[in-house]
């Protein structure tokens, strides 16, 4: 089949299911928009709605094409109206037992043609795979955030993902205006395994008083041309998110030089997770 002519469905319309469903279909694929919560699919569908209007505010897209694009979304609560999609893209929650339950049920409602895909940041492709009949379909489609922006997609090859599947999802990511990168699976796949030890060990210098979290960030910015400092980036992740894929670095790969700075640990017990909560290496107001 050719990759244009792929039904595609998106499982979950939090931050990054919804950025993966507004680049699909602004790519022309039709999309299905699966969520388990009616609030969380209707602000997924309004954030594709003024995303849209944004890009075509800036002259990205053509602003007569916004309704053709929104059109080819289908948001739904149902999971078998997923049922004739040739290509699924899991976007849940990040925690193995809500997907390999989603695996389960796809695998039993797809044909048996159906690729598998998760966007997961820390879940093994490979056990993923291993919960269901189809483990040469089954592969990693890590978009970044923000989706409808940063061009990378690492495409991550489980232990028994197949050359066809791997070449059909490469695919799919050029098609929708990405670049993909092949990578295999293991702990933090290349990005998190790199990008997080590099902000824990920021957070170490901030503990041990090398230096304030402005004056790493600076250091960063001006001396590496990183667009923002590693403390910054951390606020954005969500600092409870940074010390999950450390521990999860830490677990998958054994070495202690991956454990979490004492200081991420004691900023997440106290509720300082970054922007989100208000308060984290800088403070932001907070949205009520
Ligand atoms: P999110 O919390 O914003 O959205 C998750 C959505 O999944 C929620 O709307 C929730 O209602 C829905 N959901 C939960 N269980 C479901 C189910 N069984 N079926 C359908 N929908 C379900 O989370 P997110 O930040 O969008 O992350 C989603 C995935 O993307 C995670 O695996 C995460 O690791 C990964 N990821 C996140 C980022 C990021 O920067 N946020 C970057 C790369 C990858």
């Amino acid at each position: 089949m050719n990759v244009t002519q792929h039904r595609l469905g998106v499982i979950g319309a939090g931050t990054m299911g919804n950025g993966i469903a507004h680049v699909f279909a602004r790519a022309g694929f039709d999309v299905v928009l699966y969520e388990v919560n009616q609030l969380a699919l209707d602000r997924g569908m309004a954030t594709i709605r003024t995303n849209l209007d944004r890009e075509a505010a800036k002259g990205k897209i053509d602003p007569a094409e916004v309704p053709a694009i929104h059109a080819r979304l289908r948001p739904t609560l149902k999971l078998r109206d997923l049922g004739n999609c040739t290509l699924v893209v899991e976007a849940a929650t990040e925690r193995l037992a809500v997907k390999q339950q989603i695996f389960r049920e796809l695998d039993a409602l797809l044909a048996p043609e159906g690729i598998l895909a998760t966007n997961t940041s820390s879940i093994s492709i490979t056990k993923l795979a291993g919960g269901t009949t189809r483990p040469d379909q089954v592969i990693g489609m890590h978009f970044f955030n923000p989706v409808p922006i940063m061009s990378l997609v690492e495409v991550v090859r489980g232990l028994q993902t197949s050359d066809a599947t791997y070449e059909t999802v490469r695919l799919l990511a050029l098609e929708a205006g990405k670049s993909p990168v092949a990578v295999n699976d293991a702990a933090g796949f290349v990005s998190n395994r790199v990008l997080m030890p590099l902000i824990n060990e920021a957070i170490f210098a901030v503990m041990e008083g090398v230096a304030t979290a402005e004056a790493v960030d600076e250091i960063f910015r001006l001396g590496m041309a990183h667009p923002m400092g590693p403390l910054t980036l951390a606020d954005f992740i969500g600092l409870d998110v940074c010390l999950d894929i450390m521990r999860v670095l830490e677990d998958g790969l054994g070495d202690p030089k991956y454990r979490p700075c004492p200081l991420l640990v004691r900023m997440v017990d106290a509720g300082w997770l970054g922007r989100k909560s208000g308060q984290g290496f800088y403070t932001y107001p907070v949205k009520l």
